[in-house]
């Protein structure tokens, strides 16, 4: 029915119970970025990246809606109608305070008015959801029968949604005096509340959304050893250190780049469920909103940028992206099992062929990304490819990937295809030895060597938004120098 807005500081971001801040794309990247990462820190030897990669925990700070611990009421949950369930009323008090003047005459009516609204409203109680337990099961604990289960579920627009309950979640209950339930609360996360409401014609509900509140907060670092060991003694998080390789991974080799001395700053979001007056609850960490990284003595600042359409990318100051139109390789493969080699003996023919790809075996089912946003030229069978995908994409430049075990359906002919997105999984179809991706990068129809191909950049901000990305860069930038100071102030002050 109404949505009802608390804090207005930010949009609501959660919706559908998926991850907000992390966008599929974003997470294929930062999946990519996780074996950057464990490379860096020597976990893991290359050749065993994939099998390694379901280890790393892919900590996603506050994002999911994880189990409630059980809470008092008074912890619960900010907002004016909580705040009165905290403080119950007191009668003994209201006879201490008869005295004439004005404000003990209000604080003495409000007292008489909770007293009043706990005899008819009744006191409120709270339940956890424990596994195995049903509206009916947690209703009869409370003392409540079926007529009230079965009212309660056919209230208008919400009531479905308490067939949704999970262990973990939190149900407050108002019960009065005459065994009547006259509030109920279905606590689905920290920022999502339904409110029933009983009136003298079953129950109404309304919704109640949390607005998080969005602070910045800054680290920053220098490289002893390790890009990660650097940014947990900074205080970030592995997603935002798997964020940040990846805003520079394209510049910069993590694996293989990083000298000592190398230095990072970085300004983010933190948000917060504010308390009415008391401690804020921290949610999590939102996005990196800008950072620098100087690697070999060379600076690289990145800004995110969010257009007035909404899409968000990291640019450099000049408006230039930090990314490159094409992922150097589609898939995470175990080795490179054939090279671009224009005089190649081929397996199975025993004849020169030139290999005018690059084979990159992978287990069979590991998905295939496009190397960059085009349009889907073919995706079906040829003779040889086996099942095989071509994406067309700007400055006439064609990808080719063959011996897929399965193709994704979802990407026909002329379809629209993003960077990252997965076209297929990697097989054998075709005149192929083993599983493996074949993989072709032709420009104006000649083969070129994907391995060492100069990538062009992708697009940089569109020259309509420029304006307003100039304005955002000068606030931003100078909210990273401000920290920077202050950091180094506090540092000084500490020594
Ligand atoms: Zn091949």
């Amino acid at each position: 029915m109404t949505k009802v807005v608390l804090t207005g500081a930010t949009r609501v971001r959660r919706q559908n119970g998926r991850l907000p801040y992390f966008p599929r794309r974003h997470l294929m990247l930062v999946t990519g970025v996780t074996i950057v990462v464990l490379l860096l820190i020597g976990l893991v030897p290359s050749t065993d990246v994939e099998a390694n990669k379901t280890r790393i925990p892919l900590k996603i700070d506050g994002l999911k809606p994880g189990p409630l611990k059980h809470k008092s009421l008074s912890e619960e949950s900010p907002g004016k109608e909580l705040l009165e369930i905290t403080q119950p009323a007191q009668p003994m008090l209201v006879e201490t305070l008869r005295t004439d003047s004005e404000a003990t005459r209000r604080a003495r009516e409000e007292a008489e008015r909770k007293t009043r609204e706990l005899a008819t409203l009744g006191r409120w109680q709270s339940l956890v959801v424990e596994s195995g337990d049903n509206l009916s099961s947690l209703f009869a604990k409370q003392g409540l029968g079926a007529r009230v289960v079965y009212d309660i579920s056919k209230t208008p627009n919400y009531g479905r949604l308490l067939a949704d309950i999970r262990p973990g979640q939190t149900l407050n209950f108002r019960i009065n005096s005459k065994n009547e339930l006259t509030q109920f609360r279905y606590v689905r996360d920290r920022l999502n509340h339904l409110l029933f409401q009983k009136t003298d014609n079953g129950y109404i509900a309304e919704k109640i959304v949390f607005e998080p509140q969005v602070r910045t907060a800054y680290v920053e670092g220098k490289i002893n050893d390790s890009l990660f060991l650097a940014s947990q003694k900074a205080g970030l998080t592995d997603r935002l250190t798997m964020e940040l390789a990846g805003i520079f991974g394209w510049d910069i080799d993590f694996a293989l780049d990083i000298r000592e001395g190398d230095r990072f700053n970085v300004v983010y979001e933190e948000r917060f469920l504010l308390k009415d007056g008391k401690d804020d609850e921290k949610l999590g960490n939102g996005n990196i909103l800008a950072a620098t990284f100087v690697n070999k003595g060379k600076s690289y600042t990145a800004i995110r940028y969010t257009d007035s359409k909404g899409r968000s990318s990291y640019y450099t100051p000049d408006g230039k992206s930090m990314r490159k139109a094409f992922l150097r390789t589609p898939v995470e493969f175990t080795r490179i099992s054939s090279r671009f080699n224009p005089n190649r003996l081929h397996p199975i023919f025993k004849t020169k062929r030139p290999h005018r790809g690059v084979d990159y075996a992978a287990p069979a089912g590991t998905p295939i990304k496009a190397a960059g946003d085009g349009r889907i030229q073919f995706s079906g069978w040829q003779n040889g490819f086996g099942n095989v995908v071509f994406i067309e994409h700007p400055n006439n430049i064609v990808t080719v990937y063959a011996h897929q075990s399965r193709l994704n359906k979802r990407f026909k002919k002329g379809s629209r295809v993003n960077q990252g997105d997965i076209i297929g999984y990697v097989g054998s179809t075709g005149w192929a030895t083993g599983p493996h991706l074949h993989y072709e990068f032709r420009v104006n129809g000649e083969h070129r060597n994907p391995v060492t191909v100069k990538f062009p950049d992708a697009k940089p901000v569109p020259k309509a938004e420029m304006a307003r990305f100039k304005q955002h860069k000068v606030g931003i930038l100078a909210q990273l120098e401000q920290h920077q100071k202050a950091y180094q102030g506090t540092m000084l002050a500490s020594q």
